[in-house]
């Protein structure tokens, strides 16, 4: 049985909530969640470059990281899977500099899964390659289902590896262009009802 991909920001984590907090409290802008239009969040949140910067290092920082919570009923849709017999593979994006810091996090709140791999999804600067792999290694891999966020990795997974993909619904993503092979969800318990047993 092949595993299931599960992407961390935005799908297993609430990542960008925790964002927009860290938006308020260092740069004194409000933002409203329905309102990030744009994956590049230095384009949805208006930063200047340097303002992008520090952002982004924030972001990464481990105090930073271990404040995210899970996303509603994810937890407990990868425990039934789990049960099923099915491996939970966790795919980032995100900086491996991250790496130590997403382990203890899946920790602390017990995130049943099986393999965790950072990818440089993003082709972003300061990816310790000794930890990710690159996007030609990734798309070598095969997993009986993908969840995404990101439309660029939606349309890789389900056009170039085949793979089915359940794209968790985002402001970000509502102008991706769909094709037959990847299905919008605003629920993780609604993904569990299409993909019940093996
Ligand atoms: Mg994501």
């Amino acid at each position: 049985m092949l595993p299931i991909y599960v992407d961390l920001d935005d799908v297993l984590s609430d990542t960008t909530q925790s964002f927009i907090k860290i938006l308020r409290r260092e740069f004194g802008k409000n933002v409203d969640f329905e309102d990030i239009f744009s994956f590049d969040l230095k384009v949805s949140f208006n930063l200047s470059d340097s303002e992008y910067e520090h952002f982004f290092y924030r972001a990464h920082q481990p105090e930073v990281i271990m404040e995210f919570s899970p996303i509603e009923g994810a937890i407990g849709v990868l425990g039934e899977w789990t049960k099923l017999g099915y491996h939970v593979s966790i795919v980032t994006g995100r900086l491996t500099s991250a790496y130590e810091a997403s382990l203890d996090w899946l920790a602390k709140h017990k995130v049943p899964y099986h393999a965790f791999t950072m990818v440089d999804k993003y082709s972003r600067k300061n990816i310790d390659s000794n930890i990710a792999i690159s996007m030609e290694q990734f798309s070598k891999m095969k997993f009986c289902l993908a969840m995404e966020d990101s439309t660029m990795m939606a349309q890789h997974l389900s056009q170039k590896m085949a793979i089915p993909v359940a794209l968790i619904d985002r402001p970000w993503n509502r102008n991706a262009n769909l094709n037959h092979n990847i299905t919008r969800y605003t629920s993780w318990y609604d993904i569990l009802n299409d993909f019940p047993t093996p």
